[in-house]
């Protein structure tokens, strides 16, 4: 197997994959899920059912006709007990779906097998969109989306990402492992959709037997245009764009996309959630969720139901061994810390930690002066000048953050990481990123309405026009008849 990775930049923290041996276990399905409405990068869904419904698994709650959108389903049948703004792991209230299981597990429509085969490429897309897959590795853009270039704009190529490259989470390698199959299956799955004529799993080399278990199967399923590689340990190999590099030796160009390149990256556990949804008609209700940290009993990989709230996930796993200081959805480096416990799971979950006291010290510390060791720099693996947009977010200066390319930060944390200084680099960052990107919003919106402005001018100046010409014959007419 090949060995590649990207340059420049990235770090290598400490791996703490202390889940890394223990295997999927189903975790029991609370009494009430808390399905939020909002679940991907996109249209917010608007519910579909009401308070006093009664729903079945896999029946849509949620839904929006907006293209970049995805479906949520009731991920537990019951009653609809309330539908109103609930915690959501991205920091805000949303609207959620809340139901009151009634443990008889009954579907919606109870899943039927497909076969490859019968389905087109349309068939595919509408399966997938309909199913409410969307990315799984925390990105949650809609699968469906993803797969539908615009014109001009082909899939040549598909990587999947099995690099996992954050500290503590291992449900992207126990998949592999455990799911073998579902992951070769989605890949082809996604190949018939896409259109791509080549593919590469990308598994980082801590994770070797599960690459081996990958290539042996795509062997004796005899696929040949599917190549299983090797990506150096570090953070952040993850990363689309770095994945890109490493894998194809490609660069996605400043401000653009992977299809700029010709490529499309999906998480392996997005693969398996593919394989699911055309295969075996199954919308997507649960995942795979790594529970991890310091503060946690029984720390391992869990098969946990969308809707379910870190406090029954606390009491299934035996519950908290210290005071619970710091609780994050995600990885240590890009991960988001939460405010209360009463957070679901969604689709996006791909890990939940919980610290203690120890966490203190990964929180921002106090500040020192820039001491210009250029460390940021070497290692931002975007090659950006993170001190430099710090400066610039500092000052208030966002043409000098744009110009120093701050919208193509992938807030992967390690500029913070490895500042001697402390500096609160990604978080300045990413506050001049939003500020960059609302204004260019604000921009768009102004020259919106100029155009549309300009377009009634136009119009009104052309019946102005066709009204004087409709009436000057007559009156050359009247004229002549005066005269
Ligand atoms: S957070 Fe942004 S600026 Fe900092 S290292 Fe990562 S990509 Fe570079
Ligand atoms: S790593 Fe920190 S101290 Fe060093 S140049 Fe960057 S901001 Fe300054």
């Amino acid at each position: 197997m090949k060995l590649f990775t990207f340059k420049p930049g990235g770090v290598h923290p400490d791996e703490m994959k202390i889940t890394k041996d223990r295997p999927f276990v189903r975790m029991s399905v609370p009494a009430v899920v808390v399905v939020p409405l909002s679940q991907h990068i996109g249209a917010p869904n608007t519910p579909t059912v009401k308070v006093g419904d009664h729903v079945k698994i896999g029946q849509v709650i949620g839904s929006s006709t907006a293209f970049v959108s995805a479906p949520v389903h009731a991920t537990v049948s019951g009653e609809v007990i309330a539908i109103e703004p609930r915690p959501h792991p991205l920091g805000k209230n949303v609207q959620a779906v809340v139901i009151k299981n009634d443990f008889k597990d009954e579907w919606f429509e109870p899943p039927q097998k497909r076969d490859l085969d019968s389905l087109t490429k349309e068939d595919i897309l509408k399966i997938i969109k309909e199913k409410g897959i969307v990315g799984m590795g925390g990105a949650t853009f809609p699968t469906a989306v993803k797969l539908s270039p615009p014109k001009g704009k082909t899939i040549e190529t598909l990587i999947a990402n099995g690099a996992e490259c954050e500290p503590y989470l291992t449900t992207d390698y126990r998949t592999m492992l455990e799911f073998t199959d579902k992951v070769v299956d989605g890949f082809l799955v996604e190949m018939k959709a896409s259109g791509a004529k080549q593919g590469f799993i990308a598994v980082e080399d801590n994770k070797r037997d599960a690459a081996e278990k990958l290539e042996n199967r795509l062997k004796e399923r005899g696929v040949k245009n599917v190549e299983v590689v090797l990506v150096k340990t570090k953070y952040p190999q993850g990363g689309e764009k770095q994945l890109i590099k490493a894998v194809i030796g490609k660069e996605v160009p400043a401000g653009g996309l992977p299809l700029d390149v010709g490529v499309v990256v999906q998480n392996v556990g997005t693969l398996k959630a593919i394989t699911e949804a055309v295969l075996e008609d199954k919308p997507l209700i649960e995942r795979g969720t790594t529970v991890s940290g310091t503060a946690i009993k029984n720390y391992g990989n869990y098969i946990i139901r969308i809707g379910t709230p870190v406090t029954h996930i606390i009491e299934q796993t035996g519950g908290l061994t210290k005071k619970l200081r710091k609780l994050i959805f995600g990885g240590p480096m890009m991960g988001l810390a939460q405010s209360t416990v009463e957070v679901p799971v969604i689709k996006g979950t791909s890990g939940i930690l919980f610290f203690g006291e120890e966490a203190l010290e990964m929180a921002p510390q106090d500040e020192s002066p820039c001491i210009r060791c250029s460390r940021c720099v070497d290692h931002c693996p975007m090659g950006l000048m993170p001190l430099l947009i710090d400066h610039a977010w500092r000052r208030k200066d966002m043409k000098l953050a744009e110009s120093l390319n701050a919208t193509d930060c992938i807030e992967c944390g390690v500029c913070s990481y490895v500042c001697p200084s402390k500096r609160h680099l990604t978080e300045n960052i990413r506050s001049a990123k939003q500020a960059i990107i609302k204004q260019r919003k604000i921009e768009a919106a102004k020259q919106a309405a100029f155009e549309k402005l300009k377009a009634l001018r136009e119009k009104q100046e052309k019946e102005a026009a066709e009204k004087a010409k409709s009436a000057s014959p007559s009156t050359e007419k009247g004229g002549k008849e005066n005269g």
